[in-house]
């Protein structure tokens, strides 16, 4: 870290100190986003495709139909785009996990509606390579899962997977570049799965889906028995 970021970041800690917390979106004291501002935000409806999570008509889309996704279900909380879009840049490159709280509760509770059928014997998230995760100071997917496991209750949280191969920002790339990127960026930690486990794994923003494509595939390879995906927000 360079004296600048230092700089900023000792400075940052000050003023968190002297003015704590308030919402991003309408200022007010409290929490880094409030209740009232979070469910005025769109959702995404239940007329998705069952497999992917894209909105359809409700029934599995073309895409699933010709090219199975490893995974068996994917549902996102809200469209990336707009109000949603400007959040999760705060929380992902803003240095502010505090927002990991309201959102992960936000997600546990659209889960709950959504999901409520579909049994979770444990909780991971994408991770990042360590590389990256030093720049950023946290990985934003593990915080949300991890407040998404407080707000439920259960199942508990368990870190499954590591980035093995630092990787271009697939935000950069096209759709065909994104997986030849993530070819084998991914191994599971040894040991953290026992086999036969019912995975919901947690992701900050789902684009193409070709990063939860990976992930599950690993965790599948490593001996889960399902992997269910759940994001934030999903790139329509
Ligand atoms: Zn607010
Ligand atoms: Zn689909």
């Amino acid at each position: 870290m360079s004296l600048a970021e230092t700089i900023i970041k000792l400075w940052g800690g000050t003023l968190s100190l002297l003015f704590p917390s308030s919402c991003l979106i309408c200022g007010r004291a409290g929490e880094a986003l409030c209740r009232s501002c979070l469910t005025g935000l769109p959702r995404l409806g239940t007329m998705v495709c069952p497999c992917c999570g894209l909105p359809g008509d409700g029934t599995i889309c073309l895409h699933c139909r010709t090219d199975k996704p490893p995974y068996s279900l994917a549902l996102a909380a809200a469209p990336y785009e707009g109000r949603w879009r400007d959040i999760i840049h705060q929380f992902k490159y803003c240095r502010h996990p505090e927002l990991a709280d309201p959102l992960g509760r936000y997600l546990a509770e659209v889960l709950r509606e959504r999901l409520s059928e579909v049994r979770i014997d444990l909780v991971t998230s994408v991770p990042l390579h360590a590389e990256r995760q030093r720049e950023r100071g946290y990985n934003q997917a593990e915080l949300l899962a991890r407040s998404l496991c407080a707000a439920a209750g259960n199942p508990p949280y368990r870190q499954t997977l590591s980035r093995v191969k630092p990787s271009l920002p697939q935000h950069t790339l096209n759709r065909k570049e994104r997986h030849a990127n993530l070819k084998r960026a991914f191994s599971p930690l040894p040991g953290a799965l026992q086999g036969g486990e019912r995975v919901l794994l947690v992701d900050d923003v789902m684009t193409t889906g070709a990063t939860v494509h990976e992930c599950s595939a690993c965790l599948l390879k490593a001996g889960a028995a399902v992997v269910c995906v759940a994001a934030l927000a999903r790139k329509l």
